[in-house]
C-alpha cells in the first residue's frame, strides 16, 4: 500500500487537526495521499475542496465508508462526538482490518481522539489490537482555537510501543503528547480535566455577573483576573462576556457563541465524569451541579446545545441563581 492516512469526523476538530496532519505530512512526502470520512458528505466535501486549494496536487479521496478509509490507511486517525459513534464506525473498521494482509496489519495504527466512555474505549481498543492493528486513545485539550493552531495537547492510553508509534503523527497536530498509561489512561486524564473545565466555565460567568452587578465594567474585571488567582483559561480565553478581552482574541461570544466547543458535548463530558465517578464511589458535588445546569440549559433553550458551552453566560435563569 502506498503511505496513506485517514481522517474520519472532520467536525470543529476534526477539519482542523487534518488540515495541520494532512499539510505537514505533504510537505515531508508530496507523493503521500490522504482520505478522509464523514457521516455529513457536505463536510468531507468542503474539506476536499479547501485542502486542495491550498495544496495543488494533493490526493485527498472521500471515502463514503470507513472501512473504506480503514483499508486505504496506515495510519487512520478518528474524531467523533462521542461513545455511540465510535462503536458504530469502529465495527465498520475493525471487520477491515481483520482482512488484511499481516505485514499491513504491522504497520497499521488507529488512533482515536474522541472524547468518550472509558471502557468502551478499552473494549473497541482491545478488538482492533486483537486483529493485529495498534490502538491507542489520544483525546485532545486545547479546544478549536489548539487544533487551528497545532498546538493541542495529547493524553494518550496505551502500550509504551504503540505510543511510541503514534508519538511523531500526533506531533504534526499538538505541541505536547503524554502518555498517560494504558488503553483508556488518556481518557480518564481528559475526563478529569473536563470535570474542571466544566465547572469553571460556570464560576467565571457567575463572577462576570457579579461584577457587573457591582457597577464593575467587564473589559477592567477580566483584565484584573487575568492577573490574579482567579485567573484560568475560561476567563482568559474563552471569556463569555463580548468585548471583555482585548481585539486580538476573538472568543466564540465574539460570533454569538457559534464554533468552539459545544453546549452538548461538555453536557455528554460532564456525564463521562458523573458515570465514572459513581463506578469509582468518587463523589463530585461541583461536577453534578454543574451536569444539571447544562442539562436544564440545553432543555429550556435547546439552540444553545450547538453553540459554545461559555454561552451559559447567557442563559436565563442567570447561572447564579442555579
Ligand atoms: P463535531 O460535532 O463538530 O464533529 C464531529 C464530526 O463527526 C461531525 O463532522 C460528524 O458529522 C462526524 N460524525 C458523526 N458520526 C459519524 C459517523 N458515524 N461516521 C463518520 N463521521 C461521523 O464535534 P467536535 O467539536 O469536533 O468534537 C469532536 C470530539 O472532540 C468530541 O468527543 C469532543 O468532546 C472532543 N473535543 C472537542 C473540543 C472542542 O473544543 N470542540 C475540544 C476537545 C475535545
Amino acid at each position: 500500500r502506498p503511505h496513506s492516512t485517514g481522517f474520519i469526523g472532520l467536525g470543529r476538530m476534526g477539519s482542523e487537526m487534518a488540515y495541520n496532519l494532512f499539510s505537514k505530512t505533504f510537505a515531508n512526502k508530496p507523493d503521500s495521499r490522504f482520505v478522509i470520512c464523514d457521516a455529513v458528505p457536505e463536510a468531507a466535501t468542503a474539506f476536499q475542496n479547501n485542502f486542495i486549494a491550498a495544496f495543488p496536487g494533493a490526493h485527498v479521496d472521500i471515502a463514503a465508508t470507513p472501512d473504506e478509509a480503514a483499508i486505504a490507511s496506515q495510519t487512520i486517525v478518528t474524531m467523533l462526538p462521542s461513545s455511540a459513534q465510535v462503536r458504530t464506525v469502529y465495527s465498520s473498521i475493525i471487520p477491515a482490518l481483520r482482512s488484511l494482509h499481516p505485514d499491513d496489519k504491522q504497520h497499521s495504527v488507529c488512533i482515536d481522539s474522541t472524547t468518550l466512555d472509558v471502557s468502551v474505549a478499552q473494549e473497541v481498543a482491545k478488538e482492533v489490537i486483537t486483529t493485529g492493528v495498534r490502538m491507542v486513545d489520544a483525546p485532545v485539550s486545547g479546544g478549536v482555537t489548539g487544533a487551528k493552531a497545532g498546538t493541542l495537547a495529547f493524553l494518550v492510553g496505551g502500550t509504551a510501543e504503540d505510543f511510541k508509534a503514534v508519538e511523531p503523527t500526533l506531533a504534526l497536530m499538538g505541541q505536547r503528547i503524554v502518555h498517560c498509561g494504558p488503553s483508556g489512561a488518556g481518557l480518564g486524564a481528559k475526563i478529569c480535566n473536563n470535570l474542571i473545565l466544566g465547572v469553571q466555565q460556570i464560576v467565571v460567568a457567575e463572577a462576570m455577573i457579579l461584577g457587573q452587578n457591582l457597577g464593575l465594567d467587564p473589559a477592567v474585571l477580566s483584565s484584573v483576573i487575568g492577573s490574579s488567582t482567579g485567573n484560568c483559561w475560561s476567563l482568559s480565553v474563552n471569556n463569555p462576556v463580548p468585548h471583555a478581552l482585548g481585539p486580538e482574541k476573538s472568543p466564540p461570544c465574539e460570533r454569538d457563541y457559534e464554533g468552539g466547543f459545544a453546549t452538548a458535548l461538555m453536557e455528554k463530558d460532564m456525564g463521562l465524569a458523573s458515570d465514572i465517578a459513581t463506578k469509582t464511589g468518587t463523589r463530585l458535588p461541583l461536577g453534578d451541579a454543574a451536569l444539571e445546569l447544562y442539562a436544564k440549559m440545553i432543555k429550556e433553550r435547546p439552540e444553545l446545545g450547538k453553540k459554545d458551552f461559555s454561552s451559559v453566560y447567557d442563559c436565563p435563569p442567570p447561572p447564579g441563581h442555579f
